[in-house]
Formats: C-alpha cells, structure tokens, sequence
C-alpha cells in the first residue's frame, strides 16, 4: 500500500521499518531529521513536510502525545488539511479519549476516516513485530488497514466502531501496568531489606503465580535496578496517568490508585527521573526504604552477599 508515517521515535523508526520490509511504499517525515536517515537507507521515501507524507492511502501516526499529534494533525497544512477524502489516518500514539474524539469528527467533517489502533509493547517487541494491537473506528476502515497491522504486530484486537474506545482501553492497561510496576517495587524492597535475592525472588513469583510478561519484565528491572537507557520514557508514563485520571474524572470514576501513581511519577520527575524509564517508579520503594542500589555495583555487591552465579556472570 502508499502510506505515510509520521513520528520516527523509540517505537515509530521500529514500526515504519518493518512496513518498508514488509514491501509497503512508505513516505515518512519526523521533526528531528537525523531520524528519517535509517528508514532512508531502508528504502522508505523523504517527505519534506507533514502535508508531503499525506498523498497515500492511509497516514499512520506514532507521536509522543496530545501536543504532538494535535500540532501535526490539526494545525494548518496539517493531516486533515492535506489527506484526500476516504483516505484513513491510522493513529497509533497513546492519546487522550478527548483528542480522539476530536479528531474522528474533524476527519468525518473533511470527508476521511479515522481509526485509533494504540499499541501495548515496547520498542523490542515493535522491532520483532510483535507488538498488540487494540483497534476501534468504521469497520471497512479498519479491514483496510489490517494488512499494515499484521506488519506491525502479532495480535490486533477491535473493540468497536468508536476510535476512543481503543484510546481509553489502552490509558487503562497501562494504568493497570504502572499499577503492577509500583506493587512489584514495594514487594522487591521488602523482601530485599531482609536481605533475600531480589533476582530469585522475581523468578520465584514470575514462573509460579504471576507468570505473566508483566512481572517477568518489569520484576527484572526492577530487580536489577536497569532503569536507562529508557525503552519508554518516566514522562510518557506520567501523561499516560494523568490522561486515565482525566478519562476517569469526565466518567466520575474514582481511580484512588491511579491518583497515587500520578504521585509517584511526579516524585520520580520531581528528583530528575525525565531520562529514565517509567519501570523506575518501581525503584522508588527501595528508595523510601533506605535500600536504592545502582545496577552495576549493587548487582556484584548482591551476587557475592548472596552466592547469586547467574548475577556474577553479567
Ligand atoms: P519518543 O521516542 O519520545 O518519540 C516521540 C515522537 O514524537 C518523535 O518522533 C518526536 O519527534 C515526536 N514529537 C514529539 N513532540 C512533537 C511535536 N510537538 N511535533 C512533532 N513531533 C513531535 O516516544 P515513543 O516511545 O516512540 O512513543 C510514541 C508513542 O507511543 C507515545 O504516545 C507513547 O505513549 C506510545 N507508546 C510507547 C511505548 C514504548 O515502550 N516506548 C509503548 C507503547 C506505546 P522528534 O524526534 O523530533 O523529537
């Protein structure tokens, strides 16, 4: 297919590689230029400007946030300015259920679709295709771009014809994510003040009760205390919390949790954390405890207080 790809961050570069791979022509434009090199190089084409990348079938964006996208999609000579009618412009960032909704209406009153199709997974599991993918908007629309999503993923799930129905499904899995991260950092921190390995611990747990991708990713991290170079970034986890709450408030769902992790992520911020990744809010616990470690040094330290062979062989 002819389409166009804006936003060549973490996941983006990851994502339009593998439709230029996949054999789609591919035009692709980002802000910061250096990065439309590698897709270049890949065979994907320049544009010069956001409107250039609009002349295909379908426009896909993997912006960093509202800001972002609202300026590319709605600002003049924007995407809505310059898709032709019947085109999609397939949105694939996590946004906000209120800017999805504003979006589907400007595309439907200038004659185009809009599909919302967020992804869970991070830039490893973009780069391997394996990303899942939760999709909502007009149906043909969205059978229209199902090649390009088995390009992107190993799963797309459609949960209905209204876009912000993908959007605030994702808000609530990553708050369902943030929620784990921050559980997991206050179980490791207990268990390691009493001097057990945290590495073992996390193995005990994700191959037992929480054998799920969720703990054996994070649980790791955490336990390793790896928290840079960042594969997605504290701040992005901050917004995706605050536009749960947001979504929560409109709907007048208390979500006490979420209102605590939005408090989490601005101590994390607050103390300099914008270059970590958000699984960092997982460290903070240890912190509070009087038990932060450092990754390299902690992880000898710990492997010879503990006998630990595997952290040695790091
Ligand atoms: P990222 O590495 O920070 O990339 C952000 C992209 O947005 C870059 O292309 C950046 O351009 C562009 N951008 C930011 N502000 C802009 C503006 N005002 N105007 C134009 N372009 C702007 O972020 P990412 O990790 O790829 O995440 C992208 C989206 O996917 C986010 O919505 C995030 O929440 C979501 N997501 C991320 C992950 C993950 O693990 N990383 C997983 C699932 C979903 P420049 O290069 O010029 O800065």
């Amino acid at each position: 297919m002819k389409i166009g790809f804006i936003g060549l961050g973490r996941m983006g570069a990851a994502m339009a590689a593998n439709l230029v791979r996949a054999g789609h022509d591919v035009t692709v434009f980002n802000r910061s230029l250096e990065k439309r090199r590698a897709l270049l190089e890949l065979g994907a084409r320049e544009a010069g400007s956001v409107a250039d990348a609009c002349h295909g079938e379908v426009i896909i964006t993997m912006l960093a946030d509202d800001t972002a996208l609202a300026d590319v999609a709605l600002a003049k000579h924007g995407i809505v300015e310059s898709l032709a009618r019947g085109a999609i412009h397939l949105s694939m960032s996590t946004i906000s259920v209120a800017l999805s909704k504003k979006l589907s209406e400007a595309h439907a009153h200038a004659g185009q679709r809009f599909v919302a199709a967020p992804v869970f997974g991070r830039p490893d599991s973009a780069a391997a295709a394996k990303l899942f993918i939760v999709a909502a908007g007009d149906p043909a629309a969205l059978a229209a771009c199902q090649p390009l999503l088995d390009a992107l993923g190993s799963k797309t799930l459609a949960i209905g014809t209204q876009p912000s129905a993908a959007n605030l499904v994702k808000l609530s899995g990553n708050f369902l994510l943030a929620a784990a991260i921050e559980a997991l950092g206050e179980a490791i921190a207990l268990v390691d003040k009493a001097g057990i390995d945290r590495r073992a611990y996390v193995e005990v747990l994700s191959s037992t009760i929480f054998p799920a991708p969720v703990y054996k990713t994070y649980g790791g991290l955490i336990a390793e205390g790896s928290f840079q170079p960042a594969a997605f970034a504290a701040p992005l986890g901050f917004k995706d919390i605050r536009l749960a709450l947001q979504a929560a408030e409109s709907l007048r769902v208390p979500m006490p949790l979420a209102s605590l992790l939005h408090d989490r992520f601005l101590r994390l911020l607050a103390q300099g954390g914008d270059s970590l990744d958000w699984s960092a809010i997982g460290g903070l616990a240890a912190q509070d405890a009087g038990a932060a470690r450092t990754a390299g040094a902690d992880g000898a330290k710990r492997s010879r207080a503990v006998g630990d062979e595997r952290a040695q062989d790091r």
